[in-house]
């Protein structure tokens, strides 16, 4: 099993990928300048460009582009609500929230058509995501939250309730007892998408340098581990899950660990049994949630379980997972399948940045010589697109970022240790056992709803 990096996705590129970045190696003077090489970073420096060409953008990546989140995720590219639409209704309205909502929508319409006629494919399946529910209680909240779907305007068109048949015809999960369906994703390669994105970002002359951390940033400049300075009228903070390592950031994002693995691959007779004929994006309704792809190759990736928060903010050991987690996704993929012996072969993961209110903002000191953007809380793959076009917007002198909702302060910082360590894992505890509470009693258990009550969900 090769475990860490960016496990299956790292494996599967063919070369060449884009141009190696360059670390720094001298002051520099740019328009913008972006800390961190992930989608946020990519995307904001591209509408930049596009907005105005002859703006000089410089984007420093601690490692390499795609280290973070952006090079290992789930390959889900969906146009699922990102953060809650409570917060932003609260404070903007019901109608930007809807507004949000369809430009994710758009976004992910036109991700892969953007890199497909740059000549850089991301393999793109557009099969839609499946929610599936394995017990009563399980049902039930699919249930209210189609329900609250439709109270945003969704439609049978976008997100319905299918019964256990309906989820059987359409993917073998033992045990299931109905889900969610909708049209509303689309499977994708993450670190493709990376590999493009950074070739876009050459064609259009933006500069990218790895291997160059940034240590402190302040008004207008930011200075990085070897002693380097860059000057920029803006500085966009796009660090995401690895922004508690900043100094006056260590509280302002949670960096939640999501692990993966990618089985062998599996017979053709196998996949009869299977099915997953369609590729859905497919994902659980247990409170320990676990979420997967079928690969073009034809594996099961399936991510969730794990250590979920190291004490002090701090990150994994680039992207190893410790053996209980990877048994313990092993053993959910056979008891999900009913397939023995699918034993990982890849195994990874890495840090997703949660704000106190789970809800994405994009914070900017008003003449925007700071921009820090993030808070995704795993959805981040749509969502950095459309918060990187807001970035620019709010550069180019559109205070409001084009109306999104997102940008808003950001919200009340995280607690400090040892309350932190003590939240974060007490509640992965709690809801692990509600998960095997509403097993037994097939209703939603109470220690679920005190959860959510106490993580602010
Ligand atoms: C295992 C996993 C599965 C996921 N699955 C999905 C999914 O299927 N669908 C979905 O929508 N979302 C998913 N997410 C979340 C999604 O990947 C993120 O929301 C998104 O990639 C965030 O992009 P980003 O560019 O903001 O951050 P990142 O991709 O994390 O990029 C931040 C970059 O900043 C760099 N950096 C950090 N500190 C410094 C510094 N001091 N100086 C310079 N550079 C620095 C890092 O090295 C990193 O490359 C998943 C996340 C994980 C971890």
């Amino acid at each position: 099993m090769r475990n860490g990096d960016l496990g299956f996705w790292q494996a599967v590129q063919t070369p060449p990928g884009p141009a190696p970045a360059p670390g720094l190696e001298a002051d520099l003077e740019v328009d913008t300048v972006i800390v961190g090489g992930g989608y946020t970073g990519l995307w904001t420096a591209l509408a930049l460009a596009e907005r105005d060409p002859s703006h000089r953008i410089a984007i420093l990546e601690a490692e390499h582009f795609g280290f973070g989140a952006s090079g290992r995720n789930g390959g889900w590219l969906s146009a699922k609500p990102v953060g809650k639409r409570r917060v932003l209704a609260d404070r903007f309205g019901r109608d930007r929230v809807v507004a949000t909502e369809r430009l994710l929508l758009e976004a992910m319409r036109a991700i892969p058509s953007i890199l497909e006629a740059a000549g850089h494919p991301i393999d793109a399946h557009p099969g839609g995501w499946l929610q599936i529910a394995r017990t009563r209680a399980e049902l039930e909240r699919c249930e209210a939250a189609v329900a609250d779907a439709r109270s945003w305007g969704l439609d049978a068109s976008r997100v319905r309730i299918l019964d256990a048949k309906a989820v059987r015809a359409r993917i073998g999960v033992a045990g299931a007892v109905g889900g969610i369906s909708s049209p509303d994703n689309v499977r994708i390669d993450p670190m493709a998408l990376i590999n493009g994105l950074c070739a876009l970002a050459d064609a259009a002359n933006i500069q990218r340098y790895g291997d160059s951390r940034v240590v402190s940033i302040s008004k207008r400049a930011v200075a990085t581990a070897r002693g380097h300075r860059v000057h920029a009228r803006h500085v966009v903070v796009a660090t995401e899950g690895y922004s508690s390592a900043l100094p006056s950031r260590s509280r302002q994002l949670l960096p939640l660990n999501s692990a993966m693995i990618a089985t062998r691959q599996l017979t053709t007779d196998e996949w009869e049994q299977v099915g997953w004929q369609g590729r859905e994006g497919i994902a659980g309704s247990a409170h320990t949630y676990f979420y997967g792809q079928r690969t073009p190759d034809d594996r099961i990736i399936l991510g969730g379980r794990g250590k979920p928060y190291r004490f002090g903010s701090a990150f994994d050991d680039r992207g190893r997972v410790d053996a209980a987690t990877v048994r313990s996704l092993e053993a959910l993929t056979t008891e999900l399948f009913g397939i023995h012996d699918l034993r990982a072969e890849f195994a990874w993961c890495g840090v997703l940045g949660v704000a106190r209110d789970w809800t994405p903002f994009i914070d900017a000191d008003p003449d925007a010589s700071i921009v820090d953007v993030g808070g995704y809380a795993g959805q981040g793959v749509t969502a950095s697109k459309v918060a990187g076009e807001a970035v620019a917007a709010i550069i180019g002198g559109d205070p409001t970022g084009g109306g999104l909702p997102w940008v808003r302060p950001r919200p009340r910082r995280w607690e400090p240790e040892p309350l932190r360590w003590i939240g974060a894992n007490g509640l992965y505890r709690a809801y692990s056992l509600a998960d095997a509470i509403e097993a037994r009693t097939g209703r939603t258990s109470v220690v679920a709803k005190a959860a959510d009550l106490f993580a602010g969900r």
